[in-house]
């Protein structure tokens, strides 16, 4: 299995000078297992994916998290949803708000967007997921709801023996001081023994201080969730974009996770072997 980091900037992209070496299109990562493919969110980043390797006639399958903006904000831009002989299948978290082609429909439409979702030309199948395990191609996918304003999943992507967790936006430890028993962290099922996770840490413990309860990590967070699921390695995600390239290199100096764990930041335009 291969993983395609197209976009790892959180919250809006960004093009300043110091922070092009980890890149500023918002999330997409693509993930690879022979001839599958399947794609986890549709920030800017998905503009990066090769679209013309996506043969005419190819059935794409992207998976999102949840629909704030910045993991949609490419989704109306990607050349494949406007050719009639794709199938393309979306999917995303069951609200109880609304059906998810209307919370789609919200943003792909006037005056956000120059056309409604039904003049999108491609074959688009909405699935709406909750809780549980499904497969696509030779993916065995589980999902379940994390910790994050909005409904939001985390995905556990596994292909043959190598499991892959994704995880861009969640902030775990907000309900761990009052549940102190990691079996109830959120995200734990999700994380237990991965052969790699990308995991939002958009801050600083300074930072995190002062916004508790907007839906993400800190660094050491992140290095302690991935403590807790003994992965093997962790790839900084989301990041802030006003942490520029030296900043966050200076973070993962600092951080000392288990020796046992390999850390690195996620970094657009790469890919990571799992
Ligand atoms: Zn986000
Ligand atoms: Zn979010």
């Amino acid at each position: 299995m291969k993983v395609l980091v197209h976009g790892a900037r959180g919250s809006y992209p960004t093009s300043q000078e110091n922070t092009l070496k980890y890149g500023g299109q918002t999330p997409c990562v693509e993930v690879v297992h022979g001839e599958e493919r399947i794609i986890l969110d549709a920030g800017t980043g998905i503009l990066q994916v090769d679209a013309d390797r996506i043969s005419a006639g190819k059935r794409i399958h992207i998976l999102l998290t949840h629909l704030h903006m910045d993991h949609i904000l490419g989704l109306g831009f990607f050349r494949p949803l406007f050719n009639a002989e794709n199938e393309v299948h979306i999917w995303g978290p069951y609200s109880r708000d609304a059906p998810l082609r209307e919370r789609i429909n919200r943003y792909l439409s006037p005056p956000f967007f120059p056309l409604p979702l039904r003049d999108i030309s491609c074959q688009m199948v909405l699935h709406e997921l909750k809780q549980g395990t499904f497969a696509i191609g030779n993916f065995t996918i589980y999902c379940e709801y994390v910790v994050h304003p909005g409904p939001t999943l985390g995905f556990r992507v596994t292909a043959g023996e190598k499991v892959f967790t994704y995880l861009p936006d969640h902030e775990p430890m907000l309900g761990q001081k009052r549940i102190p028993d990691n079996r109830w962290l959120s995200g734990y099922n999700l994380i237990l023994g991965a052969d790699l996770l990308i995991h939002d840490a958009q801050y600083t413990t300074q930072e995190y201080e002062q916004r508790i309860g907007w839906g993400h990590s800190s660094f050491q967070q992140a290095c302690a969730v991935a403590q807790i699921g003994s992965v093997k390695k962790m790839l900084f995600f989301h990041h802030d974009p006003e942490h520029g390239d030296d900043f966050l290199d200076a973070q993962v100096e600092k951080m000392s996770a288990s020796p046992a764990i390999s850390l690195d930041i996620a970094r657009g335009g790469l890919t990571y072997p799992v």
